[in-house]
């Protein structure tokens, strides 16, 4: 019996840092590289050597464009990586912008700590030069012993399941990446997978369900309407990717319907003006709805009293800015970017309204804020917490414990076991459970770095 095995390196027994080692006899392979991010010793972890040798890496496959899926790719090339990256050409477009903009952060945070940075730009550059595209629902061989096919994962632009056929022993493992909170605002939903024999599922809601899409679009049209007509500025710290364009898509709608007060809506985000240009290069992914409003005319990402802020100076400005107004700034967890700064002057502010519209780390700031902490410290200075606190968990990009039953239900019938990983252990734990109990499927929570035969 040949040997094939799967090693969870990262992205098990938390929701960050994805990095999967598939062996076979002949070559290995790997899905995702991505950061460990969210607590300040998240560097350091960044910083140790990979549990496997990078020279002897053939391929890497990355399902998708977040910094947890690819954000040490340029550190694997460094310590030797020199076989083929392959992703969906989306993928790829977004890849440029998130690790020029990740290198940067990273280069400054090793600098503060005088510590050395974990890559730099030729990393990234050399990374970018091994990455080759592929398209969706079209098979590569890669070898005699494996093929690799991607399906739209609906989670962002570009984003995909992989499926790896084993060739020699008939079976076909699929790592899910992360999968879409389908149907979603912009993309189209996440494809069904069946036949899979193995399947890595991700698992960062398993145990919580989303509030229901109504309930998600009538909250964010009520705090926004409560909010401005007291006067008050409303910060919405939100991803670069997906989310930023989801929010400036949904604001699109309310300004445009005039169901919102008029107010300046400023977009706060270098790199999230970089990703959406990728999204308007790229209207072919997204679902019929909106693909029907663009062709019907009109911007989905543009309306009456979006300013879009370019440098940090204009960004200070907004405070002085009296009145209502709408903040759309990164990061999404406010660990870093100009979300900081509005956060620092508005935190303290009654009138104001922090609007978490997504997924906060143990140990980020955005966790601290959601957890309602009544002091919080921005740059070493402690701000009392006065603003309110508003909380819309519907515009997850990620499936809820439903969903995940879900989408592994069609494949309930081949599947030899599902590994689930890339979720906090509750989470994993309690999604296992369920696909034992409901799906009658072998489910089990993946452990770091055990080596799992197949
Ligand atoms: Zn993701």
């Amino acid at each position: 019996m040949k040997e094939y095995s799967l090693v969870g390196c990262g992205g098990v027994g938390g929701p960050t840092g994805a990095n999967f080692l598939l062996k076979t006899p002949k070559l290995s392979v790997l899905v995702d590289c991505g950061l460990i991010q969210g607590s300040h010793f998240a560097m350091q972890e960044n910083e140790t050597s990979f549990p496997y040798n990078p020279k002897e890496i053939s391929f890497l496959f990355v399902t998708h464009a977040h910094m947890d899926h690819i954000g040490r790719i340029p550190k694997l090339v460094k310590d030797g990586f020199s076989g083929v990256i392959y992703s969906t050409i989306e993928t790829r477009e977004l890849a440029v912008y998130m690790l020029e903009d990740a290198e940067k952060l990273i280069a400054r945070e090793a600098s503060e700590s005088h510590r050395e940075s974990i890559y730099g730009r030729e990393d990234v550059f050399h990374a970018l030069s091994l990455w080759k595209t592929l398209p969706y629902q079209t098979s590569l061989d890669l070898s005699d012993i494996i093929s690799v096919y991607l399906k739209d994962a609906g989670h962002i632009l570009g984003s995909a399941i992989i499926e790896i056929n084993l060739k020699e022993i008939g079976k076909k493992i699929v790592f899910t990446g992360d999968l879409g909170n389908s149907p979603t605002p912009l993309l189209r939903d996440t494809e069904i997978v069946d036949s899979a024999d193995y399947m890595v599922i991700e698992s960062v809601y398993g145990d919580r369900n989303h509030e229901p899409k109504d309930v998600r679009d009538a909250k964010l049209h009520s705090v926004l309407v409560e909010s401005l007509n007291r006067g008050g500025t409303v910060v919405i710290p939100a991803f670069s990717l997906e989310r930023t364009q989801v929010i400036l898509y949904e604001i699109n709608e309310l300004v445009e319907k005039k169901k919102i007060p008029r107010a300046p809506i400023f977009l706060d985000s270098p790199l999230a003006i970089k990703v959406t240009s990728v999204y308007r290069a790229h209207t072919e992914n997204f679902n019929e709805k909106v693909r029907d409003i663009i062709s019907g005319g009109d911007d989905i990402f543009d309306f009456p009293g979006l300013e879009v802020v370019r440098n940090p100076m204009e960004s200070e400005a907004i405070h002085s800015r009296v009145g209502a107004k709408i903040i759309i700034a990164g990061s999404g967890m406010s660990v870093g970017g100009r979300v900081l700064s509005h956060e620092l002057f508005y935190l303290s502010d009654p009138n104001a309204t922090i609007l978490l519209v997504g997924y906060q780390v143990p140990g980020s700031l955005g966790r601290r804020i959601e957890e309602h902490a009544l002091n919080v410290s921005i740059n070493g200075q402690n701000i009392s917490v006065r603003a309110h606190i508003e909380k819309i968990s519907g515009f997850s990009s990620h499936k809820d414990s439903n969903g995940l039953v879900d989408f592994v239900s069609h494949s309930a019938k081949t599947l030899k076991k599902v590994f689930v990983a890339m979720g906090e252990n509750k989470s994993a734990t309690f999604l296992a459970q369920r696909l034992c109990d409901e799906l009658d499927v072998d489910a089990i929570v993946q452990e770091k770095g055990r080596e799992y035969k197949l």
